[in-house]
């Protein structure tokens, strides 16, 4: 939990080096400092011991005790989406913010209270969802904006990265920012925000240290669009799990993160496992056409948005072999041959998009990038410039 406000108090009292911090207080002794965030609950700690209490100020102690000796598939994302944070203090930061003030908080109700797979899961046949149901899936902070199933001996369970919903926000930006009466300076902040964000350089802390403030109107479109986007990527997973891809694909083990010791057991799917997996998370899709018909254009927009993320990517670090996973681009023309032609874009208005965000990325690699290299690989934050209207020092004011 929280330091008490009078221990703070009291800290800072009796340290003439001691200085309040957002979070607990910061104390320099000999040239070092060390942030006291919080302090355990003699009772939690008695329960969950030395190993389980590093899970303590963002899980629950019953979340702790489950985590520690899992049972079940439900549990098994549990640890999984603990132990993608642990033993990074950041984050940890990031979850005691969104804890406080919480009572009864549990990592999984958190995660729960969005609701973020009710949509998808409501548009699909009685027997999909029934089906789906059973798989434990939802975001968790992965350290790469991306997805992945993952087998455990209690069944498979979905992981979406939280980054790739900042990723599609900050893209959503750069898109549409200008539809929406946003300056050309803040879109185009926002695409280095998301390039930043694939390329991990860009620092976890979004809702510490929001990197600007959109007006209402703003933001509910972009997260709209994001949300579906979401439903797309789900969608994609659940079709791995339903077309049985995972029993004959390449195993391959997955970190979470750079500390993370535990190794999970992913999977490598050849191209045609991509293909179907876009395609059926669109054909799933029962009874609602216009529900339908949106998903696919936003199943575009995340491929395109891929795309232009990945020439980036390999004109800064080319890739000598080619990767397991098709091309954004083939996915999108694939995608399109096999869905009606009542869902979605037409194929010459996407080639009309691609090309357009093409020419912009092509710009972007000759004219801006190799003058500013340093900065955009250098870790930390970016902000939209016009909406940024504090700059917050790190620990002292989030
Ligand atoms: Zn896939």
């Amino acid at each position: 939990m929280d330091l008490p406000e009078e221990l703070i108090d009291k800290i800072c009292a009796e340290n003439p080096n001691a200085m309040r911090a957002d979070q607990g207080v910061i104390l320099e002794e000999d040239g070092m400092a060390f942030h006291i965030v919080g302090v355990h609950d003699p009772e939690d700690y008695e329960a969950v011991g030395k190993q389980g209490s590093w899970f303590l100020p963002f899980c629950s102690r019953t979340e702790v005790i489950r985590l520690l000796k899992p049972q079940t598939n439900e549990d098994a994302l549990l640890k999984l989406r603990a132990e993608a944070m642990v033993d990074s203090p950041r984050l940890v930061r990031v979850f005691r913010k969104r804890r406080r003030g919480k009572a009864n908080w549990s990592l999984t109700n958190y995660y729960e209270s969005f609701g973020a797979n009710d949509r998808y899961l409501s548009h699909l046949s009685k027997s999909n969802q029934k089906r789906l149901k059973q798989i434990p899936a939802g975001y968790a902070y992965l350290e790469q904006a991306n997805a992945m199933c993952i087998r455990t001996n209690w069944g498979n369970v979905i992981a979406v990265s939280e980054l790739l919903q900042y990723y599609f926000y900050f893209m959503n930006l750069f898109y549409f920012g200008g539809q929406l009466g946003i300056k050309e300076q803040d879109c185009f902040h926002a695409f280095l925000i998301a390039l930043r964000v694939m390329g991990g350089f860009e620092s976890h802390d979004f809702d510490l240290d929001p990197r600007g403030f959109l007006d209402w109107n703003a933001e509910c479109y972009l997260k709209s669009r994001g949300a579906m986007q979401y439903d797309f990527v789900l969608g994609h997973e659940y079709a791995h799990h339903v077309l049985g891809h995972l029993a004959d694909s390449k195993i391959t083990h997955v970190r979470l993160n750079k500390y993370t010791q535990t190794k999970y057991t992913g999977y490598n799917h050849n191209h045609k496992k991509e293909y179907d997996a876009d395609h059926y998370a669109i054909k799933f899709i029962t009874g609602n056409n216009e529900y339908k018909s949106e998903l696919v254009n936003e199943a575009f927009q995340v491929l395109l948005y891929f795309h232009l993320s990945k020439l980036v990517e390999e004109s800064i670090a080319p890739q000598i072999h080619q990767g397991t996973h098709p091309s954004p681009l083939s996915r999108i023309k694939k995608l399109r041959k096999k869905i009606h032609k009542r869902y979605g874009r037409t194929m010459t208005e996407l080639n009309d998009e691609i090309r357009h965000f093409e020419g912009f990325v092509k710009h972007f690699l000759k004219d801006w990038l190799p003058y500013n290299m340093d900065k955009f690989e250098i870790y930390g934050s970016f902000y939209l410039p016009s909406y940024k209207r504090d700059f917050l020092i790190d620990r002292i004011d989030f």
